[in-house]
């Protein structure tokens, strides 16, 4: 994956999180190629951009790439 022409974004440290937020975070996510909702995800990792805050990981179920956007509820319109 190349850094290029893209948003600088930068890995922040997941497992830093309680155990309650990443079990919600795990098991709420949504898989594109299964197209259904709350199968789980795993390998997370937690990325931040300047207008993006985002968990990448993969689906429990077919082990495509699942992304999961995070509110904060601080800078959203
Ligand atoms: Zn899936």
């Amino acid at each position: 994956m190349t850094l290029e022409n893209v948003e600088t974004y930068q890995e922040v440290d997941f497992s830093s999180r309680s155990e309650e937020e990443k079990n919600d975070f795990l098991s709420m996510t949504w898989c594109n190629q299964c197209g259904e909702m709350d199968l789980g995800m795993v390998e997370p990792k937690e990325y931040v951009s300047e207008a993006r805050h985002w968990i990448e990981g993969r689906c429990k179920v077919c082990y495509a790439e699942v992304i999961t956007e995070i509110q904060e509820g601080d800078d959203i319109e």
